[in-house]
């Protein structure tokens, strides 16, 4: 019986008590669960580096994790209490001694998954960090499934019924996805066909496709106020207000690089918004500066040789941390895509957000004060899609009390969301999207 080396805990735990601890006996500090569609983490965040090996057993799927140099604690032991019975993969995980010195966990899974199990070094509020992320073997692409459904056209507002939330698309799809495996030729047909869509009159038009950047998430909480809020929880409730204004016009849909509280990398994010081939890409933050009186909006887009202020530069490098605090494993992390990127001409590129940049930081302007009058440039690394104009909007400063009252305030959300609807459908009305297809 094997369940019998794990939970037998209750024994070897008798035993670890009564032998003293070894003085570099490693500590759990904290574990933290994140769980999505896209994958599920755990983190165990501990006093010292930890060793650890990981293997798959069937039938029922499980993942068993042994870590050395580490004895069991109250911490370590709360992690069976935090996984939620919604998780995606994890049903359950079971924490015992394994032997002296051997800590063993066993996540009992709800389906097969590619594990990714890594450490980090100490970055920002954190100390060291063992990770495992949990990813679906065949990754579902929601947005492909949602284009060859057709849920995903924003052109059929009939009734008041509030559209379904992407998870609950997702979870109406979710026997399709299992069904076949889509080639990509097939979803580049599909995202091509869906590019437009017959208005009432009959007559086809343009679907515009933006993509929504939530900024951090997960082990990402971004800055944070006074009062305790966080960036990432604003930004995400910023960004879903503005999906849904985006969506009742009548041929802008939305993808959003996340829709929960969980860390999508920077690259990922870009990643994102080249595969929905989306026309926009908008970043939503709410930065903190070290002086609380520092406050007013900004928008950002990608600078081509230096930082337009040292401002800028100092808040580029601090976006661009948010890697390391969020989290990335660097050996599966695809590094060529973000020097392929910096490769290629962003002239282009540049030109246009700079103009979408400006028509939307004159509208946030209306309802809240600039923290400085014209868009400034940096080389913030999710503004790096060489084919998509791509701004990010600073709404205001969290570290302001004042403004993080008001980012707090559901009528100033709402306020700041129809601004930035205003300034992209003035940018529209300019320059007209071009059609596209990537096919020819
Ligand atoms: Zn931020």
């Amino acid at each position: 019986m094997s369940r019998r080396t794990v939970l037998k805990a209750g024994a070897t735990l008798l035993l670890s008590v009564t032998v003293p601890l070894r003085a570099n006996a490693a500590q759990i500090l904290a574990v933290r669960v994140w769980p999505a569609d896209d994958y599920t983490r755990v983190t165990l965040e501990n006093d010292s580096d930890l060793k650890a090996t990981h293997f798959i057993v069937k039938d029922p799927e499980r993942m068993v994790v042994d870590i050395e140099g580490l004895d069991l604690n109250p911490t370590l032991k709360s992690l069976v209490a935090k996984i939620q019975s919604n998780d995606p993969y994890i049903k359950q995980v079971r924490v015992g001694q394994n032997r002296p010195n051997v800590v063993r966990l066993v996540f009992d899974l709800k389906e097969e998954v590619k594990p990714q199990v890594f450490t980090l070094p100490p970055a920002g509020n954190y100390k060291h960090r063992l990770i495992f992320d949990l990813y679906p073997v065949k990754p579902a692409d929601p947005i492909a499934a949602m284009i060859e459904k057709g849920d995903w056209s924003g052109d059929d507002k009939t009734a008041a019924a509030p559209p379904p939330s992407p998870k609950e698309q997702l979870e109406q799809l979710k026997p399709d996805l299992k069904a076949e495996p889509r080639e990509e030729l097939k979803t580049e047909l599909k995202t091509a066909e869906a590019q437009t869509r017959a208005d009432k009159n009959g007559k086809m038009v343009r679907m515009i496709t933006i993509a929504l950047d939530p900024g951090h998430g997960g082990e990402d909480p971004g800055a944070s106020g006074k009062n305790g809020s966080r960036e990432k929880d604003i930004v995400l409730s910023i960004a879903k207000r503005l999906k849904a204004k985006l969506e009742d016009q009548p041929n802008i849909r939305v993808m959003l690089t996340r829709d929960g509280d969980y860390f999508v990398p920077l690259g990922t994010r870009v990643d994102k918004a080249r595969k929905v081939q989306a026309d926009l890409f908008v970043s939503i933050h709410a930065d903190a500066f070290v002086q609380p009186t520092a406050r007013g909006s900004s928008v950002f887009v990608l600078s081509e040789k230096g930082a337009t202020s040292s401002a800028a530069r100092w808040l580029a490098d601090k976006e661009n941390s948010a890697d390391t605090i969020g989290g990335v494993n660097v050996k599966n992390h695809d590094r060529q895509l973000a020097s392929v990127l910096l490769d290629l001409s962003t002239t282009a590129q540049i030109n246009d957000s700079m103009k979408l940049g400006r028509s939307v930081l004159g509208e946030i302007g209306g309802i809240n004060r600039l923290h400085k009058g014209s868009v400034e440039q940096a080389g913030f690394a999710v503004l790096k899609a060489p084919d998509i104009p791509s701004i990010l909007i600073e709404t205001a400063f969290i570290s302001n009390p004042e403004e993080e009252a008001r980012l707090l305030d559901d009528s100033y959300q709402n306020k700041l969301a129809d601004a930035i609807v205003t300034g992209i459908r003035r940018y529209f009305a300019k320059n007209p999207p071009l059609a596209k297809n990537r096919l020819t």
